[in-house]
């Protein structure tokens, strides 16, 4: 990654800081961009009157928001730098800095890619429209990547990307447009705050009118999380690398196939640790209390695990047959071959206990 073409916009940081005065300042920087934290201290520290601590715990998201432990050391103000404002209030007064990349690239490669998936969601739009069949058909004829009815109403592309690229969107609508593709940069709810953004917990922009999606980014985090919750076609476009490609289906069936033996595998399970997340943005306590009042209404018990970090040698030991997790919800979508016991979702507890079908498709877990 070249640090060197992100914008931390430090100027506007260093504004805040002069104009209310403040003097203990934390920074809170997702892993890839703390390689460049002591040099932002330099900055800071030489431009204000400050002193700049690090929050060095990781930190993956905006939900992961330093609060209460940088108030006892007498912090007044927190940059937090590579996500947006989510809908949670940490009690501390907190810049976000949406660092942006300069990188820009090329549409053609992606167009062919595009344009077959186009193609694709024709096609289920055509299924769609023949409605006197029976359901066992209609499960044949209907679903998508992820075993659902697909309600289609339009085959429109859904333009998105992860934060960095945000700023891209406009310009490659307009773009994609001249290639004949009718674009829409999906608006989703209060967690998210820009148009086209997208987290790996909430792709709440997804309508039944757009039937595929290209994704501005790197990695597979939110690609497979946007398969997952909406079961389209997906292409992806790096701006870092320039590497256009898509997200095979073999990669989501593998998922589905894993998390279906874990749903089988916690069958038998009679008692469960629940997992609760401290993160601000992470803490489900309700749902966590509404699933163990689940377990006992099937005979089973739950014991309610609150964490602040979730990971296996923290759990492992906790002589229980089976976890559901409410923190963030990729833990046990990512990280699941790390724990030695099943590591579900609420969903897939739901399955375990009969209260859903794994036949209606697969239901993503997302935090609203
Ligand atoms: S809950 Fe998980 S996926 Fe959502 S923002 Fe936080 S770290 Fe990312």
């Amino acid at each position: 990654m070249d640090l060197n073409r992100h914008d931390f916009k430090l100027e506007e940081l260093v504004e805040r800081i002069g104009a209310g005065d403040h003097r203990l300042v934390a920074l809170q920087l997702p892993e890839g961009l703390k390689i460049q934290a002591l040099e932002m201290i330099d900055a800071l520290e030489s431009q204000t009157d400050a002193k700049v601590i690090i929050a060095a715990d990781p930190c993956y998201g905006a939900c992961d928001l330093v609060h209460h432990k940088m108030q006892m050391m007498g912090v007044d103000l927190v940059a937090h730098m590579g996500h947006s404002q989510m809908n949670i209030d940490s009690g501390m007064e907190t810049q976000f800095i949406d660092v942006t990349y300069d990188g820009a690239p090329e549409l053609e490669p992606i167009i062919p890619i595009l344009e077959s998936h186009r193609k694709m969601a024709q096609e289920r739009l055509e299924d769609s429209s023949v409605n006197e069949i029976d359901d066992s058909e209609a499960q044949e004829r209907f679903l998508d990547a992820v075993g659902r009815k697909l309600p289609l109403t339009d085959t429109k592309l859904g333009l998105v990307g992860s934060i960095q690229h945000l700023h891209l969107l406009t310009q490659y609508k307009e773009n994609l447009e001249k290639y004949g593709f009718e674009v829409v940069i999906p608006e989703g709810g209060e967690r998210l705050t820009f148009p086209g953004q997208v987290l790996g917990c909430n792709y709440s922009g997804d309508n039944n009118s757009i039937g595929h999606y290209l994704f501005l980014g790197s990695g597979d985090f939110h690609p497979h999380g946007l398969v997952l919750h909406t079961g389209k076609p997906l292409a992806i476009l790096d701006p870092y690398t320039g590497e256009a490609r898509e997200l095979s289906l073999q990669i989501i069936e593998r998922i589905l196939r894993q998390r279906f033996g874990l749903i089988m595998a916690s069958d038998k399970a009679k008692s469960f640790g629940i997992l609760i997340g401290e993160k601000p943005g992470q803490m489900r306590r309700n749902m966590a209390l509404s699933l163990k009042r689940l377990l006992e209404k099937h005979g089973k018990k739950g014991y309610l695990l609150a964490l602040e970090h979730v990971g296996p040698e923290l759990i492992d030991f906790y002589p229980v047959d089976a976890f559901v997790n409410t923190a963030c919800p990729r833990i046990a979508i990512d990280d699941s071959v790390k724990y030695a016991k099943p590591l579900l979702t609420p969903f897939e507890l739901e399955i375990v206990l009969g209260e859903k079908k794994w036949e209606d498709g697969y239901k993503f877990d997302e935090i609203p």
